[in-house]
């Protein structure tokens, strides 16, 4: 028996009765996340059911030096909720009480296991959404939103989960709980809890966050344009942001994510086209009006092949339920395949689709395209059969090669799926080493013992790596496997 086995009795002890799982069957369920490469045992799964259970899991982590990683609902693709050897999970599901919801101050406070759809549902009654939209609303926590900063199709007008967090309370990694922010924008210091965003829980464990809510637009107009390649749609997004329109969502889709798509929902998207451009415009019914006039003129000039307005509300959910259904749908395309997240700047997303054609066609291996095309942020799916001998390791190339040339294009590593563990050997290609000895200083004053998803985001000299071939020497000491 190792150490943190000897110490789980006095965990055991000062948590209410069924908070700790050690049952190895039951362990499966959080031996990895959305990125099912990689998984790990962990050495135990807790479940806390109040804040206070928080504070004595993590501080018993704290002193018995035992490393733990929160949990939401686990579909990141970043590797970020994979368990860490010797560790706990700290699973937060239980947690999914909508705490209060203020209509008039347009605020609710959450607890973090709550799943993101959940806020909006709550808020429609009063005229309210949540806007933060990731294509996994329907799973995912905003415990999980919070910690990367999470976005969706209609970040590009809203803004990342960030812009929609104004106070939370932490468990902080030694199990102290801190408050940070309040219930309005104009807190007092630095933005703390812009700080906590996108920390992949690398700082603690938020408990309660307070969300902003927005007045649900009064109209929408959604059109789907396809066209004959891929880089005329991706054209077509720089002349729509150019002309000084801000639509809700601009989504593209390639042909392979189309068969998908339809294959999966049948969604009834134009037959023939290279790729569908998504524009959707909401707001004020009159600005609304006046801009899809606009708009009409702009996609003209851009040499459409097909357009379909939606003029119901069902045929608005049917153009989004294609969309947003693309990564289950893949499934019908493929047996396997990895989701990247690289960014470009968007005047040159035409460039790079051309770029990402050419890799595919190189490699022999297969790449569907679904993005955020408003924001610059690729979703290419990297297609393979992990039972022919080399394709993961060919289809990991691919993936290293549009990373690279995200960076090498004056974009990032990362749009909204976090670092994790599968990015981390790409941070310096994108950072200094004294910006990235500097993010070591501000999670060192968080966490000092990096009890907190210890190895996650920083590159480390055992670092897992996209870029690597043969074994990782995590898998050749048997921590971590990829069958
Ligand atoms: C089909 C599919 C579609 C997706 N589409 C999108 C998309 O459109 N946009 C997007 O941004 N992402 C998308 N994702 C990725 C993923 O859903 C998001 O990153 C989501 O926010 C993760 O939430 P989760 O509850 O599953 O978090 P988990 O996977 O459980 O955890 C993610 C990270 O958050 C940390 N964490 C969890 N809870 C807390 C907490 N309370 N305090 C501190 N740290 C915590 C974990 O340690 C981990 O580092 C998609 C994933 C899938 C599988």
């Amino acid at each position: 028996m190792n150490s943190t086995q000897q110490a789980l009795p006095r965990l055991i002890e000062r948590l209410p009765p069924g908070r700790v799982m050690q049952d190895a069957a039951f362990g499966v369920a959080f031996e990895s996340d959305g990125l099912t490469a990689f998984h790990q045992k962990p050495l135990a799964v807790v479940i806390p059911e109040t804040t206070e259970e928080v504070v004595t899991t993590v501080r018993w982590c704290h002193e018995a030096k035992i490393p733990f990683v929160a949990r939401g609902s686990g579909t990141s693709l970043s590797g970020g909720s994979l368990p860490i050897a010797g560790g706990i999970v700290i699973a937060l599901n239980r947690l999914k009480k909508i705490l209060s919801l203020d209509p008039v101050n347009r605020t609710a406070v959450v607890q973090p296991g709550v799943v993101n759809i959940k806020v909006t549902q709550a808020a429609l009654q009063h005229g309210l959404y949540f806007a933060p939209d990731p294509s996994s609303q329907t799973v995912c926590t905003i415990g999980g939103n919070v910690a990367f900063n999470s976005g969706g199709a209609h970040c590009l007008k809203y803004g990342m989960t960030s812009n929609h967090v104004t106070g939370m309370k932490v468990v902080l990694a030694n199990g102290e709980c801190v408050e940070f922010g309040s219930d309005s924008t104009d807190a007092i210091g630095p933005d703390y809890p812009g700080l906590f965003c996108g920390s992949e829980g690398l700082f603690g464990i938020a408990t309660e966050i307070t969300l902003r809510l927005l007045p649900k637009p009064e109209k929408f107009h959604t059109v789907l344009v396809g066209y004959r390649t891929l880089q005329a749609a991706g054209d077509a997004v720089s002349a729509v942001i150019e002309s000084g329109l801000l639509p809700g969502a601009m989504e593209i889709m390639d042909a392979l994510s189309i068969e998908a798509a339809e294959a999966a929902v049948n969604c009834g998207y134009p037959k023939g086209c290279a790729a569908v451009l998504i524009v959707e415009l909401e707001g004020p019914r009159e600005r609304v009006e006046y801009e899809t006039e606009q708009l009409r003129t702009i996609i003209a000039r851009t040499d459409p092949f097909a357009e379909h307005i939606a003029t119901t509300e069902a045929e608005r959910l049917s153009i989004w339920k294609g969309r947003k259904c693309v990564f289950s749908a893949v499934g019908h395309i493929s047996p396997d395949f990895l989701v990247q997240d690289g960014v470009v700047p968007r005047n040159r997303l035409g460039e790079a689709l051309v770029h990402i054609q050419e890799i595919s066609r190189d490699s022999g291996i297969r790449v569907a395209n679904v993005f955020h095309a408003g924001d610059g942020n690729l979703h290419p799916m990297i297609l393979y059969d992990g039972n022919v001998a080399g394709e993961f390791h060919r289809a990991e190339e691919v993936c290293s090669r549009i990373i690279k040339m995200c960076i090498d294009m004056g974009g990032s590593i990362t749009g909204e799926h976090g670092v994790g563990m599968e990015k981390r050997d790409f941070l310096p290609d994108m950072f200094d080493a004294a910006t990235i000895e500097l993010f070591h200083r501000i999670r060192g004053a968080f966490d000092p013992q990096e009890v907190a998803n210890r190895g996650k985001m920083f590159p480390a000299a055992d670092a897992p790596s996209l870029s690597m071939s043969g074994l990782h020497p995590l898998e050749k000491q048997g921590v971590i496997s990829r069958e």
